[in-house]
């Protein structure tokens, strides 16, 4: 590996545990909400469409086919429909993910020990397509604030992964070049082939091992193994 001086995190997915903290989210709403009065579904069916249904929307978001309100607004009444509930989603509901959501605290194995090896041997950032007010909840909530010498959101920037403009705005920031960073992400779309058209060197971390063709730095299953390679 080149010496690198700087290395760029994505967030969900990555190191903030998403489907761990949104599902438990989820499962105090539907008891809240008494979900279950609005159809037969229960909290697993619940939470798996609420999965399905938010990927599709981060994907059309990632894509600039709908806005951040249109994702943070209507998510809960596309769930509604592939649920075949009853009414309108509760008022409050949409609202009420978006704010309990970002406090939960659980990050993806061994991420903490990762980043205090990392720390000490590089200077770490984060770059990521999420909204400015809630990755910093979810940075705050996670205690790994301290870890990140610069945090770039999509909104900051003026720009999402996987363009060329974001990778540029968090490296103008820190006055670096290319090819004295890498970034880390689990999105072959956003961070690995935004990372590589950018001139950054890429690591896919893919715990699931989905299969791919894009030619990558490093593949990771665990993040434990960037203590091996970096
Ligand atoms: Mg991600």
């Amino acid at each position: 590996m080149p010496a690198y001086l700087h290395i760029f995190f994505d967030l969900d997915h990555t190191l903030w545990d998403f489907e761990r903290n949104s599902s438990e989210t989820l499962a105090e709403l539907y008891e809240h909400y008494q979900l279950h009065q609005y159809g037969s579904f229960s909290v697993q069916e619940f939470t798996q469409t609420f999965h399905q249904v938010n990927q599709r929307l981060w994907s059309l978001y990632n894509r600039n086919i709908i806005d951040q309100h249109t994702l943070r607004h209507e998510r809960f009444r596309y769930i509604w429909e592939a649920l075949g509930a009853f009414g309108l989603p509760p008022s409050g509901l949409a609202e009420d993910y978006s704010a309990i959501c970002p406090t939960k605290p659980h990050l993806l194995p061994h991420a903490r020990e990762t980043l205090d090896y990392l720390t000490t041997r590089y200077r770490l950032h984060i770059i990521t397509n999420g909204f400015h007010d809630i990755q910093q909840i979810k940075i705050r909530s996670a205690g790994i604030a301290h870890y990140f010498e610069t945090v770039t959101t999509s909104q900051n920037a003026g720009a999402k992964k996987p363009q060329q403009a974001i990778f540029h705005y968090a490296l103008a920031r820190i006055g670096a070049a290319a090819r004295q960073a890498i970034m880390v992400g689990d999105n072959l779309e956003t961070d690995i082939t935004g990372a590589k058209s950018s001139g950054l060197d890429a690591i896919f971390y893919n715990p699931g091992q989905i299969a791919h063709q894009e030619q990558v730095t490093l593949e990771i299953r665990c993040l434990s193994e960037l203590q091996r390679y970096l």
